[in-house]
């Protein structure tokens, strides 16, 4: 199970609103079983930009634990979400329309298994 800070999760849950109905790519940061920060990469291209491109702009940072992003319908992750979501981190979050709760997020391992998500203060 992970969890995630009130806060973090309405900071995603709003600019995944504002810059739809394009995507929102980030970094989460946090410790081993809690998300508290995201690292939003400005123009980022989830996929083939914000895996090649963008791996060389981000400082060597332990404290990232995993990845968010979002999509405009489902929670399914694709080909390339399953295949970026090895290369960093234990953590990832889909984020799916029309970004307004909990219940639009969703959690996944490494291997692209759902895992349970909680909200913290
Ligand atoms: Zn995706």
């Amino acid at each position: 199970m992970m969890r995630i800070k009130k806060n973090t999760l309405e900071f995603i849950l709003g600019v995944s609103r504002k810059i739809y109905p394009n995507e929102f790519a980030g970094l989460l940061r946090g410790n081993p079983d809690l998300i508290t920060e995201v690292l939003v990469i400005p123009a980022s291209t989830w996929g083939k930009g914000f895996a090649i491109t963008r791996f060389d702009m981000i400082p060597i940072d332990h404290s990232i634990i995993g990845s968010v992003h979002s999509h405009p319908n489902n929670f399914k992750p694709s080909d390339t979400d399953l295949r970026y979501f090895k290369r960093i981190g234990f953590a990832h979050l889909i984020v799916k329309f029309p970004y307004q709760s909990i219940d639009d997020i969703a959690a996944y391992d490494r291997y692209g298994e759902k895992i349970e998500l909680e909200v913290t203060n």
